[in-house]
C-alpha cells in the first residue's frame, strides 16, 4: 500500500479529535458491564487510534493509551490459531451463522445439538479453545494466544487484570453450562475447566486503542505479487475473519452495526471493539459502557462517524478516501 500522504493523515487526526470531542458531548455513556470487576472502570473514558498496514498507528484521539480489557475481542485471536493449526476441520465443529440471540445463550447450543451458531459467540469460542486445548494442551493454548498477541505488537509485553481473572472465574457458570452442553452432544473433547483457564486469560488481557489498532493488522496481510502457499493461506483466513466480523462479530447486534458501518469489527464487553477497514485500515476504539448488545455504545457510534466522514465501507462506491 502506498505511504498515506500528509494530508490525508491530518484528516483523519481531524476526524478523530472531532468525533473524540463529539463523544464527550452525547446524552449518555451506557451501561456498566455485569462483571464485578468491569463494572469498577469509570465509564467517562472513550479512546480511538488508526493504524495503516506497514506504518502502524497514524493517528489517536481521547485516552488512546489506557489499558483496558479485551474480552471478547480476543476470540478473533484464538479463532486464528486454531483455524491455522487445523483447517477446515475447524468447522466441523462450529458454524458460521450470526446468532441473533445473546452471547452467552444456551438456547442456541441445545437447539442445534451443540454446534454453536459461530466462533465469535462464548460457546463458539470455547469450542474454539477446545480444540486449541486438544492440540497444545490448557497452558499452551493461553500461552499461544498470548505470544501470537506479542508478537503483532513488536515484542510489547502484554499484561492481564488478576482482579478480572478472579471474577470471570466466579461469574463463569454460564459459560462452564455451554462447554457441558457442548461435551452432552459430543462436540468437546476437554475438562471444561481446562479449557477454561485458557479461556478467562484471553479475555482479561489488557490493551489500549493504540495497541489493539496495531494488532489488528493482522486481519490486512501483506498480499505478495507471488505469494506463497502460507501466504495464501494467512490471505483466505483473514477473509474468512473479516466475514465473520461482518456477520457476526456484534452478537445480536451485528445486523445494525453493519448497517450503520459498513466495516467488520469485534466488540467485547470490556467497552473495545476492533474495526477493519479491508486494505486500508485497523482502528481500535473504547469506551466502557455498553448498549443492550453488550456492545460500547459510543465506540458503535464513533465508528458510524468515522465511516461516514472517511467513507470507509466495505460498500464505498469509490472505495475508501
Ligand atoms: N468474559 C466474558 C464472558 O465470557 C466475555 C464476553 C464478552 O466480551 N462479550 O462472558
Amino acid at each position: 500500500m502506498a505511504k498515506t500522504k500528509r494530508g490525508e493523515r491530518a484528516a483523519l487526526q481531524r476526524a478523530l479529535d472531532e468525533i473524540a470531542q463529539e463523544m464527550h458531548e452525547t446524552d449518555g455513556w451506557g451501561m456498566p458491564p455485569e462483571d464485578e470487576a468491569l463494572s469498577r472502570v469509570d465509564l467517562h473514558q472513550f479512546g480511538i487510534a488508526v493504524a495503516f498496514p506497514g506504518e502502524g498507528v497514524v493517528a489517536s484521539a481521547g485516552d488512546a493509551q489506557v489499558p483496558f480489557s479485551i474480552q471478547s475481542i480476543s476470540k478473533i485471536l484464538s479463532l486464528e490459531l486454531a483455524h491455522e493449526a487445523i483447517g477446515d476441520a475447524l468447522w466441523k465443529r462450529v458454524g458460521r451463522e450470526p446468532s441473533g440471540n445473546p452471547f452467552d445463550t444456551v438456547i442456541d447450543l441445545e437447539q442445534y445439538k451443540g454446534y454453536p451458531r459461530n466462533p465469535l459467540v462464548n460457546a463458539g469460542a470455547l469450542v474454539v479453545i477446545d480444540l486449541l486445548v486438544s492440540k497444545y494442551g490448557s497452558d499452551e493454548a493461553a500461552h499461544a494466544v498470548r505470544s501470537f498477541v506479542e508478537k503483532h505488537l513488536d515484542g510489547d509485553k502484554v499484561t492481564f487484570s488478576d482482579e478480572v481473572i478472579e471474577s470471570s472465574r466466579q461469574g463463569g457458570d454460564q459459560n462452564t453450562a455451554l462447554m457441558h452442553i457442548a461435551r452432552h452432544f459430543g462436540n468437546f473433547d476437554n475438562e471444561p475447566a481446562k479449557v477454561m483457564l485458557p479461556y478467562v486469560l484471553q479475555c482479561a488481557m489488557e490493551l489500549s486503542c493504540h495497541q489493539l489498532a496495531r494488532l489488528g493488522l493482522f486481519l490486512i496481510p501483506p498480499e505478495p505479487p507471488k505469494p506463497d502457499d502460507a501466504d495464501q493461506r494467512r490471505i483466505k483466513r483473514a477473509r474468512r475473519i473479516l466475514s465473520l466480523m461482518l456477520t457476526c462479530g456484534m452478537y445480536d447486534g451485528s445486523g445494525e452495526f453493519a448497517y450503520r458501518t459498513g466495516l467488520p469489527a469485534k466488540s467485547g464487553v470490556g467497552g473495545g471493539i476492533l474495526a477493519v477497514v479491508p486494505g486500508t485500515a485497523s482502528i481500535g476504539v473504547w469506551s466502557p459502557g455498553l448498549d443492550e448488545a453488550g456492545n460500547s455504545r459510543l465506540g458503535v457510534m464513533a465508528l458510524e462517524r468515522l465511516s461516514d466522514r472517511m467513507n470507509w465501507s466495505v460498500f464505498a462506491n469509490r472505495g475508501p478516501v
